[in-house]
């Protein structure tokens, strides 16, 4: 089951399906829409409200400060923001970030049990930054978070995967210099090419290697591969993601190869 994303335009769910079902020839694979919106639609009017309360009390408790998980209640306001924007499919309130297990959570608690089974694998598009905890406490934002369901975040493929080195030194010289960091790329300071940007063209082609590795995660436990070209390879670098998704001369090694052609690992 792969959920839409109608609030990132330049993420299209059907070509991702369409991969999916091509690449995973041994398994069905349903296009749904939104997962919220797919999961509330299911239940009554009643069951919908406290359902929506208590999602928008989950998201909230989920936001990250500065220094991780807050120790505070969520304020109202901003529970009611969370439920605004879980309402509203053209909402494309962002930049918060959230604790990517406790939304995991969350999320599952929507799917009906009789889909909550090993059979099912439930791949959830976000736009919303999903970080979790390095051993050190620290949270990093992700692009793809691996359990049940897996969640791939469109923007955290944007901030996930560090940038090229030019960029940070560029930014910073900028900042200095005053000139705004978005024109950057235009001074010719950084190779746009070399990182992903918001709204970038190539964002579907780079998910559908997440989706792949989601795939390899559900069925094997193990969604990551140590070949830097292969597409489920666990890239830290902007430059090693767009290398195992896009450009790398083929598109999984050997045994990921032939893990997709039988649906399991040989
Ligand atoms: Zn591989």
């Amino acid at each position: 089951m792969l959920y839409a994303e109608p609030r990132v335009p330049n993420l299209n769910a059907k070509e991702l399906a369409a991969y999916l079902a091509d690449l995973c020839s041994w398994a069905t694979v349903e296009l749904r829409e939104e997962f919220t919106a797919f999961w509330l639609g299911r239940l009554s009017e009643a069951e919908q409200d406290r359902a929506v309360a208590r999602l928008a009390m989950a998201w909230a408790e989920a936001r990250l400060g500065p220094a991780g998980r807050r120790e505070t209640p969520p304020l109202p306001m901003e529970v009611r923001y969370e439920e605004k924007r879980l309402l509203d499919p053209t909402s494309s309130a962002m930049g918060l970030l959230y604790d990517g297990l406790a939304v995991m959570a969350a999320l599952r608690e929507l799917i009906a049990a009789g889909e909550r089974t090993r059979q099912h694998l439930h791949l959830v598009l976000t736009n919303q930054l999903l970080a979790t905890p390095d051993p050190g406490g620290r949270y990093h934002c992700r692009v793809a978070l691996f359990g049940y369901p897996c969640l791939l975040s469109a923007s955290g493929a944007v901030e996930g995967p560090a940038k090229p080195r030019a960029y940070y030194l560029a930014k910073q010289q900028a900042r200095l210099s005053g000139i705004v960091a978005a024109e950057l790329a235009a001074y010719g300071a950084v190779d746009a090419q070399a990182y992903l940007d918001y709204g970038d063209a190539r964002l579907t082609a780079v998910l559908k290697g997440y989706a792949a590795q989601a795939v390899a995660y559900h069925l094997t436990g193990e969604p990551f591969c140590a070949d830097r070209g292969c597409r489920l390879f666990n890239a830290h670098w902007q430059e090693e993601m767009l290398f195992a998704q896009l450009t790398s001369p083929y598109e999984f090694c050997p045994t990921h190869q032939e893990f997709f052609c039988r649906g399991s690992l040989s």
